[in-house]
């Protein structure tokens, strides 16, 4: 989008505005960088203004069902191979969500759930691709911009006391029942990864929850019920990775898990 185009002289501001807590010099914004300091990982309660929020959110919640994609990851090899190792990301799917994909679909969403009964990498949601962004001036494609300006990113330096220069792979996501994505670590996707929920009146009970695991994939150590306008920032260590997954959606769920999730070099 032109708006945010650094040849532009006359670059315009973007829509998007940061809560006014975020301010420099505020005490949440030092609370939040104290807390990160100490656990490498923060949920920040309200990232940007009301207004902004509502302009991502509801855009979000109103996209057309085929501007959404249904990614999956189905791994397809047979051996024993447990789901933490280096998996290449070869084996994902992902088909538009227009009519004549729906077959594919349904056949993927159940190879997806037999891959992680076998405990191996696996994942099925819906999400957004960058492609699109070029010539298109939707609410998405500008807080895609925001995130990508460097008033953004020197907030999450900010928040975590990290020198960031670059904003990596942005997506959002729509998890309905039945979507989940399973144990991984975000290794070389960046230095802090983002999480930002614009998901209302969510209940921890949907599932939907973003769990951190120990070093071992064995205890959940930390756990981040999505809720709208919430940011869950996070240290990714550039050796082991951070250990995560979201947890299934439940069936019958009305309601969409509504998220946009970048990485941060
Ligand atoms: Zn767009």
């Amino acid at each position: 989008m032109a708006s945010f185009d650094n040849n532009n002289n006359e670059t315009k501001k973007s829509p998007y505005y940061f809560h006014e807590t975020l301010s420099t010099g505020q005490d949440e914004l030092a609370k939040q960088r104290a807390t990160f300091d100490q656990t490498k990982i923060i949920y920040v309660d309200n990232l940007l203004s009301e207004e902004s929020a509502n302009k991502i959110g509801n855009f979000l919640q109103t996209m057309p069902d085929n501007w959404w994609s249904s990614t999956f990851f189905i791994q397809q090899n047979n051996d024993d191979a447990p789901a933490l190792t280096d998996v290449p990301y070869s084996d994902a799917f992902s088909h538009r969500n227009i009519q004549e994909n729906k077959d594919k679909c349904e056949k993927c969403q159940q190879m997806a759930l037999q891959t992680f009964a076998q405990k191996k990498f696996s994942y099925s949601f819906n999400r957004t691709y960058e492609d699109h962004y070029a010539t298109c001036h939707c609410d998405l494609c500008s807080f895609v911009g925001f995130l990508k300006t460097p008033e953004f990113i020197a907030k999450v330096a900010e928040l975590t006391g990290y020198e960031l220069s670059r904003t990596n792979e942005i997506f959002a996501s729509k998890y309905i029942s039945g979507s989940f994505l399973s144990p991984h670590h975000d290794k070389v996707k960046g230095k802090i990864g983002m999480t930002f929920y614009l998901t209302r009146n969510w209940a921890p009970q949907y599932g939907g929850i973003l769990h951190i695991l120990s070093s071992d994939y064995k205890e959940i150590v930390n756990s981040f019920v999505p809720k709208f306008n919430h940011a869950v920032f996070f240290d990714i260590p550039q050796q082991e990775g951070i250990p995560h997954f979201v947890s299934h959606i439940a069936p019958g769920i009305p309601d969409k898990r509504l998220a946009v999730t970048c990485w941060f070099d």
